[in-house]
């Protein structure tokens, strides 16, 4: 075994996979720079800690279980009338997920609900915080079958160690008695533990209705709203102003 096969070896049980991986690219790289041994060293500690903060971010990612990614970036303030581009800023910094604050985004369809909320908990897992999505249905579907299948047990316990969670499509459908205790319990559970990011087609006075339980629902409300911000997102549907269509042609008028 030559010397770079050795160290490649050692890099492998070390667990520098990043190491073992660009070994002749760090050394090739010294060599030409004339690095000092300090640099060398530094050059090899960096790379594997930045491989290893990527890996970890996508992971991340990968596990918040977002139904597509939806970025900061593509949020356009000038369509979003609802939000001033310092409250922008403010959602974007992301302490208040350290103070566990929540979010409640509320509104009809088509204004950026689900775009905001899965590009904030995004923003939330490129800067290290463990964030969970999920739309009410699928939650209620976990918090039923938990204690049944495994697949529903994994996601209710990443939901309870994630910093942030987005609840999407709150109100869109009813929900029985059993589900909203379950729901009050995880709730209850998370607060002052979790941020939780709620939207929702329903103001809180319609709660009481579709959890057919005005008692439970001020319960689940007044556990969110003690640490909340509101934002009512009004305006347009950015799908229908924004409509694409597929088909061309000359004979435009028998198209809508
Ligand atoms: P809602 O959840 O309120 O029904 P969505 O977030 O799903 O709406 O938005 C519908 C579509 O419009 C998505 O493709 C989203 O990316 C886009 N969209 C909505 N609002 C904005 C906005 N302010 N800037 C950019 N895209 C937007
Ligand atoms: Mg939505």
């Amino acid at each position: 075994m030559d010397n770079i096969q050795t160290l490649k070896t050692n890099a492998k049980t070390l667990g520098l996979i990043q190491t073992r991986n660009t070994l002749e690219k760090l050394i090739h790289t010294a060599e030409s720079e004339e690095q000092s041994y300090t640099a060398f060293l530094d050059n090899v500690f960096s790379s594997e800690i930045k491989y290893r903060q990527d890996k970890a971010q996508e992971k991340r990612i990968k596990e918040a279980g977002f139904p597509y990614p939806k970025y900061l970036k593509d949020f356009d303030l000038g369509f979003c009338k609802s939000i001033t581009k310092k409250q922008f800023n403010q959602l974007s910094e992301l302490t208040w997920i350290e103070g566990v604050y929540n979010l409640i985004l509320s509104g009809p369809p088509g204004v950026g609900k689900t775009h905001l909320a899965i590009a904030l908990a995004y923003h939330a897992c490129e800067h290290g915080y463990k964030a969970s999505y999920t739309t009410m249905q699928s939650l209620m579907q976990c918090l039923r079958t938990e204690e049944i299948d495994r697949r529903s047990r994994v996601k209710i316990n990443r939901i309870k160690k994630s910093h942030l969670l987005v609840i999407d499509e709150v109100g869109y459908l009813p929900i029985t008695a059993a589900e909203g205790n379950l729901f009050f319990q995880l709730i209850s559970e998370l607060q002052e533990q979790t941020s939780i990011i709620i939207t929702t087609n329903k103001g809180f006075e319609e709660w009481a209705e579709f959890l057919d339980d005005p008692a439970l629902a001020t319960a689940i409300l007044d556990r969110l709203s003690y640490q909340c911000d509101r934002i009512k997102m009004s305006g347009k549907s950015y799908r229908l102003e924004n409509r694409k269509s597929f088909l061309k042609g000359d004979n435009k008028d028998n198209v809508q």
